[in-house]
C-alpha cells in the first residue's frame, strides 16, 4: 500500500472516485451472478434451503446486506435495462430494495402483479427519504409492515406483527374463551397456549406414534404413506430437511414446509416403506422433483 498521508488532495480525490465506480461495477456483476445462481438453483444443490440461507451462512452476508442484494437483483430481472443507473450510481442497492419490498408487500395485499418498470425509473437519482415519499404515495393503502422479533432477556421475546381488524377480533375473542381457565391473561400468553394447541393436533413432531409401520397394502407408494409412517419419518428426521451434498457433506436442516419424500420415487415403483421416506423442505422437494422428471412435475 502506498503511503496515504503522501498522497495528492487531487489524487486522493481521483483514486476514490475511481473505486467508487468499480465498487459499483462490482455491485451489478454480483447482481447479475445472484440471477445465475438463483437461475441454477445452485443454492439448493449446495445443500441451503434458499438463498438467502446460502449468502447468510455461506458467503457471509449479514441479514440485510444478503435482502437487500436478493431484491435488487430480482428487480433487475424484471426490469434489465436498469444496469446501465446501478452502473451510474442513479440507483442504489437500498432503494432498489425498498421498491422490491412495496412491490411485494402490495401484491401480496391486492393479489395483483405490479409492473415496477415505472415505479423504477421515477425514484432514479433520489435521496432514501425521497423513495419513502414516493413510495407511500405510490400505494397509499399499503398497511406492511414487517414482523419483529427481539430478544428481551434470555427467555423472552418482544414480537411485533399487524393483523388485520377480523384477525384481532378473532384473537381478542380467543382470550375471551381462555378466561375461564387463564383469567387476565396477557395477550402473549393467548399466543402461546393458541400456538401450543395447534402444534399439539398438527405437529408431526408432537404425536405420538406407533414405532413399527406394518407391511400391508397401503405401503405400496401409490396410496398415500400411513399416518404412522410419516410420524416415524419426521420424528427420524427431528423435523428436518434431510437433503445432503453428495460432495460437501452439507444438510439443509431447515424446519420449513418440510414434507415427506420417496427416496425412490413412486412413479419409478418406490413404496411407502420407511427406508424409502426422507423428510426435505417444500424447495428440496421440488428441486429433487425437478432433477429426476424434469421442470413442473409435483413429486
Ligand atoms: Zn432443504
Amino acid at each position: 500500500m502506498e503511503n496515504l498521508p503522501l498522497l495528492s488532495n487531487e489524487i486522493l480525490v481521483t483514486k476514490l472516485r475511481g473505486l467508487i465506480q468499480e465498487e459499483r461495477e462490482i455491485s451489478l456483476k454480483i447482481l447479475e451472478l445472484i440471477n445465475e445462481v438463483e437461475r441454477r438453483r445452485l443454492h439448493l444443490e449446495l445443500g441451503y434451503p434458499s438463498l438467502f440461507d446460502w449468502l447468510t451462512r455461506d458467503l457471509g452476508y449479514s441479514a440485510a446486506a444478503a435482502m437487500r442484494r436478493i431484491d435488487s437483483a430480482r428487480l433487475l430481472r424484471k426490469v434489465p435495462t436498469i444496469a446501465k443507473q446501478i452502473e451510474s450510481g442513479k440507483l442504489n442497492l437500498t432503494n432498489l430494495a425498498r421498491v422490491q419490498s412495496a412491490i411485494r408487500a402490495e401484491e401480496k395485499r391486492t393479489g395483483k402483479q405490479i409492473e415496477p418498470e415505472q415505479l423504477v425509473n421515477a425514484i432514479e437519482g433520489k435521496s432514501s427519504r425521497e423513495v419513502e415519499q414516493h413510495l407511500a404515495q405510490t400505494f397509499p393503502n399499503s398497511a406492511y409492515k414487517a414482523d419483529s422479533a427481539r430478544a428481551i432477556t434470555d427467555n423472552q421475546i418482544r414480537l411485533q406483527v399487524t393483523l388485520s381488524t377480523p384477525q384481532y377480533s378473532e384473537l381478542e375473542r380467543a382470550r375471551e374463551v381462555a378466561s375461564h381457565s387463564h383469567f387476565g391473561a396477557p395477550m402473549g400468553e393467548v399466543i402461546g397456549m393458541l400456538a401450543a394447541d395447534y402444534l399439539d393436533r398438527k405437529d408431526p413432531l408432537r404425536k405420538k406414534g406407533h414405532t413399527e409401520a406394518v407391511a400391508g397394502p397401503e405401503m405400496t407408494g401409490r396410496r398415500p404413506v400411513p399416518q404412522n409412517v410419516r410420524r416415524l419419518v419426521f420424528q427420524r428426521a427431528d423435523g428436518r430437511c434431510e437433503y445432503k451434498n453428495p460432495h460437501t457433506g452439507k444438510v439443509c436442516g431447515s424446519r420449513f414446509q418440510t414434507q415427506i419424500d420417496h427416496i425412490k420415487p413412486v412413479a419409478l415403483g418406490g413404496t411407502n416403506a420407511v427406508e424409502n421416506l426422507r423428510l426435505l423442505c417444500r424447495a428440496h422437494n421440488a428441486w429433487t422433483a425437478e432433477e429426476i422428471f424434469g421442470p413442473f412435475v409435483k413429486n
